[in-house]
């Protein structure tokens, strides 16, 4: 495929530029776990350089150092972000690890590499930068607060945008500028490349849970991450071969065949969710609507819509939101998001569970806040159903709970921000 094509004519094509020369129309599905070394010498040198984060040698020599479908999505992802490398991971989390890990092989001479982590972010992500496991020294810290925080030795700087769960958008022109020159790292899942680019916009690191959109159906457990750092890229493959956090070439298949229709599913449940964010701010029951506005100064720039998820808090607290999860009857009750169904689940008592509560509450996740994530269905069949279930749930608020006064408070965030 020649360069200069538009996102969507790359996203249908990115993967598949040698399948005319190979005489196939569907992406090949190699599941070798080991494959042939005749040439002992060349099979020496190959694994020397694998074993080191080479991206090909002559002889793939085993599927943990080398492994062409999930190459083949690599190259595909790397194209719709616009960088040079990506290297794929058993899921979204391993990914994460993988680049903090990097960064021990990158400064092997830090005891513990300081990193600056932006709250609120995906609950595993602030589990795992909390925990220590990866020998980081992790600090967190607001947009705010990065130029005064930022170190001479500081590594890395993680950021989530938009956000989890609150969807706040964090501009990242202005991130990087406050990292002064030190490698920023944008959780890009929510965005995927279809809205937002971080790379463009001087992000060193782009990582997705390709469990989400790429691989869009809900079947796929993966994690990716691009960039155009040659160094970094290396070592990424580095740590994926020494802790065989590798994505399946099943997984990677899928997701390269989710890719042509991904700015397709985006834009259309982006389309629905901004009529069901309108439905939800015009309901008694729901004390606020967190939703991208249409006036939004990122909009148009840094992202180029408003995206497909919904959080809002219901006036009845708790009580409302567990009423509302069992209420629904189209919508599927589960963690997770972006896939072709709509999803709805309670942050607080389940992806954010892990989070510290005075975190969580500081971080605006409050035990009424529902998050939806809206798929591909009829918007007026979830309209329907979101009805029902809040007139369900509206039945079981506590005693006290003033629909009316709340209905007033109905906040857009980013007329927040
Ligand atoms: C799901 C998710 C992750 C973790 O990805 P897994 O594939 O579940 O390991 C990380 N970040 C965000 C924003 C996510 O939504």
């Amino acid at each position: 495929m020649k360069m200069g094509y538009d996102f969507d004519t790359s996203a249908v094509h990115a993967g598949r530029e040698d399948f005319l020369e190979l005489g196939v129309h569907a992406a090949p599905l190699d599941l070798s776990s080991t494959y042939p070394i005749p040439d002992l010498e060349e099979g020496t040198a190959s694994l020397e350089a694998l074993a080191h984060g080479a991206a090909d040698a002559p002889q793939k020599v085993y599927s943990r150092l080398n492994q062409p479908t999930v190459a083949r999505f690599e190259g595909a992802l790397a194209k719709l972000e616009g960088a040079e490398h990506a290297v794929a991971y058993a899921s979204g989390m391993a990914a994460l690890t993988a680049v903090l890990l990097a960064l021990r092989v990158r400064h092997s001479e830090d005891a513990r590499p300081h990193v600056l982590a932006l709250r609120p972010i995906y609950g595993g992500s602030d589990h795992l930068l909390d925990h220590g496991l990866t020998g980081c020294e992790v600090e967190w810290v607001s947009a705010e607060e990065v130029s005064r925080k930022v170190r001479p030795e500081t590594r890395l700087i993680i950021a989530e945008t938009p956000a989890n769960p609150t969807l706040k958008w964090l501009d990242l022109e202005q991130l990087v500028a406050d990292a002064q020159g030190t490698p920023v790292m944008i959780d890009s899942t929510f965005a995927t490349p279809v809205l937002q680019t971080p790379i463009a916009h001087g992000a060193t690191l782009v990582m997705h849970s390709a469990t989400k959109f790429l691989g869009g159906h809900g079947d796929v457990l993966a994690g990716i991450v691009a960039t155009s750092n040659d160094e970094w890229a290396a070592a990424l493959r580095h740590v994926r071969v020494i802790t065989g956090a590798c994505m399946h070439p099943m997984a990677a298949y899928l997701c390269l065949r989710s890719m042509p229709t991904l700015a397709l599913r985006v834009r259309r449940a982006t389309e629905s969710a901004t009529e069901l964010a309108g439905f939800l701010m015009r309901q008694p029951a729901v004390s606020a609507v967190h939703y991208p506005k249409a006036d939004h100064p990122l909009l148009g720039s840094q992202m180029l819509g408003r995206g497909s998820l919904i959080s809002f808090e219901l006036a009845g607290g708790y009580e409302a939101a567990a009423a509302l999860m069992k209420a629904v009857q189209l919508c599927t009750p589960a963690v997770s998001l972006g896939s072709t169904d709509t999803l709805i689940q309670h942050p607080a008592g389940l992806t954010h569970h892990v989070v510290p509560e005075e975190e969580r509450v500081a971080a605006g996740i409050t035990a009424g806040m529902i998050r939806l994530s809206v798929g591909l269905e009829s918007v007026d069949d979830l309209q329907r159903d979101l009805a029902q279930a809040l007139a369900v749930a509206a039945t079981t608020a506590p005693m006290g709970s003033q629909p009316e006064a709340a209905s007033s408070s109905v906040v857009d965030q980013a007329a927040q921000s």
